[in-house]
């Protein structure tokens, strides 16, 4: 199954019941955890992925990150072809990745892709 929000691909037992959607680890964090400073708990989250720069990513997530930057937007597949890798380790990544908001999840002519965190496309929410 895929997540409803960002459509990553995923175990029906890595889902999580959000607002009715069945949606990944990431996106239920995500959702879970807007600013809330005087939660100690998400704050420490939100303090340690914050610390980390694109300078420090793993090899392959900078390569992902860069990937998806250069290309402007692309699908899970094309990441798994281009870089050979299977779909489990581009979860991984995808989350590193959405949590320091360098990329995010998003539906595009009916098609999940992959965007830079910034990207102001057609169907934004
Ligand atoms: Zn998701």
């Amino acid at each position: 199954m895929k997540c409803s929000r960002c459509g990553i691909g995923m175990g029906e037992e890595d889902a999580y019941e959000l607002e009715g959607e069945r949606v990944c680890e990431d996106c239920f964090l995500d959702a879970q955890m807007p600013q809330h400073p005087c939660d100690p708990l998400a704050q420490s989250v939100a303090d340690r992925f914050g610390r980390i720069s694109p300078d420090e990513l793993l090899e392959e997530q900078r390569e992902v990150y860069e990937f998806i930057k250069e290309r402007g937007k692309v699908t899970p597949a094309e990441i798994l072809n281009r870089f050979g890798m299977r779909e489990g380790d581009l979860r991984q990544i995808f989350i590193v990745l959405r949590r320091l908001k360098l990329v995010k999840g998003q539906k595009i002519d009916g098609e999940i892709c992959y965007v830079p965190y910034e990207y102001q496309g057609q169907g934004g929410e």
